[in-house]
């Protein structure tokens, strides 16, 4: 069985890790599906965040690093997958993952989508999170895999705060 993972990953964390580590347990192959969004300006190219991906689970041999553009149920169907993989951290989270999961269900009812519940020291834990404290000449060595906490520490050294 086959499951995207789909997601912005702006840049990806040890929170995302944690759940493709778990879903390459649970499914015969995972594609972790960088999404092109045109509408929002990222920190990270999004071939720039496949670097990162892919350079933080090397050690995973079922898994595949992609990009898409457009209906995540499109893209599905195009690899042949059949289940969402999701993560759940808080119930705020809840509602906007559940309302997803309804939407693409009506776009392709052969879709599941699976949600794993966060690793309890990851439930703080987003990509926005990891950039304010990078901003502010934090450390996210705890956060983040190695590549991205380098990649962080470089695009805010080259781009000062005012
Ligand atoms: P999106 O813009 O699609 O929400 P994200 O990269 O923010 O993309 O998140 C992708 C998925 O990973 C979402 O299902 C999100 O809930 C989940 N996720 C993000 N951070 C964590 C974390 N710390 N623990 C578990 N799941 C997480």
């Amino acid at each position: 069985m086959i499951a995207i993972y789909p997601g912005s990953f702006d840049p990806i964390t040890l929170g995302h890790l944690d759940i493709i580590e778990r879903g390459c347990k649970l499914f015969d192959q995972v594609i972790v599906a960088v999404l092109r969004n045109p509408s929002k300006s990222p920190l990270f190219t999004v071939q720039e965040r496949i670097e990162q991906i892919s350079l933080s689970t090397q050690h995973l041999s079922n898994l595949e690093v992609d990009s898409f553009i457009g209906l995540t149920v499109e893209y599905a169907k195009l690899k042949n997958a059949r289940v969402l993989l999701r993560g759940l951290r808080v119930l705020s989270d809840f509602e906007g993952e559940l309302q997803m999961a309804h939407t693409n269900e009506t776009l392709w009812n052969e879709i599941e989508t699976v949600f794993l519940a966060t690793s309890n020291e990851y439930s703080f834990l987003s990509s926005s999170v990891v950039k304010e404290v990078a901003k502010f000449g934090g450390s996210v060595a705890h956060l983040v895999p190695p590549q991205v906490a380098l990649d962080l520490c470089r695009c805010y050294t080259e781009t000062p705060l005012e």
